[in-house]
């Protein structure tokens, strides 16, 4: 594995922190609605400056940017602690999936809106009886001339309610095996019959919603690839998100460690900084081997992915390992505050604006998100260690 960068790539990076440094994010605000008119806006005036999508091919206004300076970006975006981008399922997911499988006049009509956050797409794939067992949903969609008519129920969808079109999976033909007769349908989330109802989390946000539809009239030119064949989009669709996802977090929580490092320096505790303290120390030298651990298995499917091979079931090594890996670091971040470690964000004496104790909570989700932890270890038993199938 080669580390270093050629001098076209360090251009690419000197030009993007340029950018960067006279384009700053600002600070993200606290309410969900104000927090999404800013990414929509931070999203714009990344893709107007060309720096949106940039995976893209060229002809579908990306760049066409090779694996290394999607790398560099991450790292860089990471580095100027730049706020998640709005329009992720729809810049991540949607739009590969119609630049892979989509017709050309889906292609026109959204994917230009997806990289400007024009329009913002969310995933509706899980249901109140099939998440981990996703092949188990039973939306239905039945043909009724040119349009499909949905209906049914989908949970845990994330910002649906800012949502503007819907990847939906549906069931269309109920008499086949579970994984065959799914199809890969999109969802005008303004149509007659689509209700969205916000579900509180643990961390006191509500970008969760239930999804509902009642005889939802989708237009048959809606379908992405074959009707019934929509399993393996979905598959790729998994795929992409827990690779691509978790390189960016891995890079995101070692700011986030450095961060820690830097306030156990100054924070009290008894006499001295927390650093003095050996528990501490060794918490932090704990994170430090985790994060490396990761920095290195995210690198290591990288070179798998740059010899040609497309994100496989060794993203969900690193999905697993980010996941936890997050949550313990979070835990360290608020035991080396001591008591103070546990405000929330707006008390004044809380280290870091009260962030910690936020995201400890909101953590939780990250091992349940796209896979569960014990999913993701069925994968890599299977799949990468090619072990015998579980029961
Ligand atoms: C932060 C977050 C964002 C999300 N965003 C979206 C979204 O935008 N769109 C969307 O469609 N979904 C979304 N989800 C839903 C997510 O995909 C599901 O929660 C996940 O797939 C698990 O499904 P479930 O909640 O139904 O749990 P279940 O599948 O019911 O699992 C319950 C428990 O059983 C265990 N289990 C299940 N099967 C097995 C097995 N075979 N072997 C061992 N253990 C097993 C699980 O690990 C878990 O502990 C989101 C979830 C979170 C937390």
């Amino acid at each position: 594995m080669d580390l270093s960068f050629t001098p076209d790539e360090e251009r690419f990076r000197a030009e993007l922190r340029a950018w960067l440094a006279a384009n700053p994010p600002g600070p993200e605000p606290e309410v969900l609605d104000d927090w999404v008119a800013y990414g929509k806006d931070w999203q714009r005036r990344l893709t107007e400056a060309g720096w949106c999508g940039i995976a893209w091919p060229e002809e579908y206004g990306g760049r066409g940017a090779t694996i290394i300076e999607q790398i560099i970006f991450q790292e860089e975006m990471a580095r100027a602690k730049a706020p998640m981008l709005i329009n992720l399922a729809g810049l991540t997911m949607g739009g590969p999936v119609l630049i892979a499988h989509g017709t050309d006049a889906q292609k026109r009509r959204h994917l230009e809106r997806i990289l400007r956050a024009d329009e913002i797409w969310c995933q509706g794939f899980s249901e109140p009886n099939a998440g981990s067992d996703l092949a188990a949903l039973k939306t239905r969609a039945v043909l009724d001339g040119d349009h499909f008519v949905v209906t049914g129920q989908k949970v845990w969808t994330s910002f649906a309610r800012y949502a503007d079109w819907c990847m939906l999976l549906v069931r269309t033909n109920p008499d086949a095996p579970k994984h065959k007769g799914i199809t890969f349908l999109l969802v005008d989330m303004h149509a007659p019959g689509v209700t969205v109802r916000p579900l509180k989390q643990i961390s006191g946000d509500d970008d969760f919603n239930e999804l509902f539809f009642d005889e939802v009239r989708v237009p048959r030119a809606n379908v992405v690839g074959a009707v019934d064949a929509g399993w393996d989009i979905a598959i790729t669709c998994l795929m992409h998100e827990r690779q691509t996802l978790t390189f960016s977090r891995q890079l995101q929580s070692r700011v986030a460690l450095d961060e820690m490092i830097a306030l156990a320096k100054r924070w009290p505790r008894g006499d001295a900084a927390a650093s003095a303290v050996p528990l501490v120390r060794q918490a932090l030298a704990a994170a430090l081997v985790d994060s490396t651990a990761m920095q290195y298995t995210a690198y290591r499917n990288l070179t798998k992915v740059l010899r040609g091979g497309v994100p496989g079931p060794e993203g969900s090594v690193e999905k697993l390992l980010w996941s936890e890996m997050y949550q313990r670091q979070l835990e360290t971040a608020l035991a080396l505050c001591g008591p103070h470690g546990q405000l929330m964000p707006g008390s004044p004496h809380a280290p870091m604006d009260g962030q910690w104790p936020h995201l400890l909570l909101y953590s939780r989700g990250r091992t349940i998100a796209a896979g569960t932890s014990e999913v993701q270890r069925n994968i890599i038993a299977e799949r990468v260690l090619r072990l015998p199938r579980s029961g």
